[in-house]
């Protein structure tokens, strides 16, 4: 049976402590706005001497790519980049969202596609957040069918090509240095737009015809900048092409299958941050709070809460737990069990918010306890990555091999 093992726990100790020293401080500027997550971000890579980790690991990329030496030659305890993940969500999933999009989706996609010399014009500084990195897939017309009804394009012109659309809802968009942008190839030849080839570009923030909207005000997981890109006649060379070169049709589409397996994993993570801390400020409240002379953690409706949510914490964290175990193990996720990890964990989530809202009744509507801003912040799990409803289909599909 998996379990965190002593160098795990000494993780869990020094994490908890920088989110009570660097985190928990800054909450109400990161949650108004007036504290981008970045701060933060490169004070933790700092204080765990994450950037000579990330340069390290870099560098192995970079190796690997030009030896052609297979990914499985590397061994890497995902614990070590989860654990930090569930303590951030304890108090500010959004500084998550920010830091998994910029790294693991932007540079894990350039890492993964880009040449060498791409790697290092724009992967590396990504790695090390000296630069902040988004991930652009989702357009105002195409969320669920993000690559069907992609409409944003690429046109093939003498020097490269010229791109053209909008792409919404874009984690760290408004203040992104480096973007990759995934469009459709136009060649030309008048190819239906739901068949034509989708092509990651990587822009820098600055580019002439490229705009950044200022962040946009949300539900929730408001420490997490969120924009629309636009994109008008960015005229761009092939050198900014993920891999400078068409290759094959399918390489866009295959990479955004890949990103969407690893971030349905994480958002577990995420939900089980999310399950822990509701629940220990539920149990504290419920032991507390006297009425008619009893804390309520006697009421019988009160117990039923605090027994469903640890039913869901169990549930949540054996879903991580086996994750981790199989990644050790070399084992990978199918689509179907990532969808329904997924799936599973953002429900449960929201769901243990929202039963912690009730047990502290009105002191859970407002700010100061902090469970209305968790409650919020999980409400996205059910969302971004697929939505529900796109994770039934995804199970669905897998299962039975449509
Ligand atoms: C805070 C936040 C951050 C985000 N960050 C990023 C980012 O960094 N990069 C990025 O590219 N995108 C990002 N997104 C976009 C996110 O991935 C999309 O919102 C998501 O994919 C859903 O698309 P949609 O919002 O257009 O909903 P729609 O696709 O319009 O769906 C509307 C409703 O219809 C349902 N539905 C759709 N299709 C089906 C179907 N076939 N069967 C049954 N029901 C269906 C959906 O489940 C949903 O309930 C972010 C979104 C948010 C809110």
């Amino acid at each position: 049976m998996y379990e965190w093992s002593d160098e795990h726990r000494a993780l869990i100790d020094v994490v908890r402590r920088f989110v009570d020293e660097e985190v928990r401080p800054h909450l109400d500027e990161l949650e108004h706005g007036d504290r981008p997550p970045y701060q933060t971000l490169r004070r933790m890579y700092e204080v765990f001497g994450l950037r000579d980790g990330a340069e390290a690991s870099f560098r192995r990329l970079v190796e690997r790519k030009r030896t052609g030496a297979s990914a499985e030659a590397t061994t890497h305890d995902a614990a070590f980049t989860l654990i930090p993940t569930i303590e951030l969500c304890r108090v500010s999933p959004g500084l998550v969202t920010s830091l998994g999009v910029s790294v693991a989706l932007a540079a894990g996609t350039i890492n993964r596609l880009g040449t060498v010399r791409q790697m290092e014009r724009w992967g590396r500084d990504l790695m090390t957040l000296d630069r902040v990195g988004a991930w652009a897939i989702t357009e105002p017309d195409s969320g669920s069918d993000a690559l069907g009804g992609m409409r944003a394009s690429a046109r093939r012109v003498a020097d490269g090509y010229v791109l053209n659309g909008q792409k919404t809802w874009i984690t760290n968009g408004p203040y992104a240095d480096t973007l990759v942008v995934y469009v459709k190839l136009d060649d030309g030849t008048g190819q239906d737009l739901r068949q034509r080839p989708v092509l990651p570009f990587v822009l820098d923030s600055g580019l002439e015809g490229l705009t950044q909207s200022p962040p946009m005000r949300k539900m929730g997981q408001r420490s997490s900048p969120t924009g629309d890109v636009f994109m008008s006649d960015v005229h761009v060379g092939v050198d900014r092409l993920l891999g400078e070169s068409e290759g094959a049709p399918s390489a866009g589409r295959s990479s955004a299958r890949e990103n969407f397996v690893s971030e349905r994993a994480a958002v577990a993570a995420m939900a089980l941050g999310i399950i822990e801390e509701c629940q220990r400020i539920a149990i504290d409240y419920a032991r507390e709070r006297k009425l008619w002379g009893h804390p309520i953690s006697e009421f019988q409706l009160i117990q039923l809460k605090l027994a469903e949510m640890e039913v869901a914490r169990v549930n949540v964290r054996n879903l991580v737990f086996s994750h981790l175990e199989r990644s050790r193990d070399g084992v990978a996720a199918t689509f179907a069990e990532a969808s329904a990890m997924k799936l599973y964990a953002a429900r449960a989530a929201c769901a243990v918010a929202d039963d912690a809202i009730q047990v502290l009744g009105g002191n859970g509507y407002v700010a100061q306890y902090r469970v209305e801003q968790l409650s919020r912040d999980a409400r996205v799990l059910r969302i971004y990555a697929g939505t529900d409803e796109m994770q039934v289909v995804a199970i669905a599909k897998d299962l039975t091999n449509l």
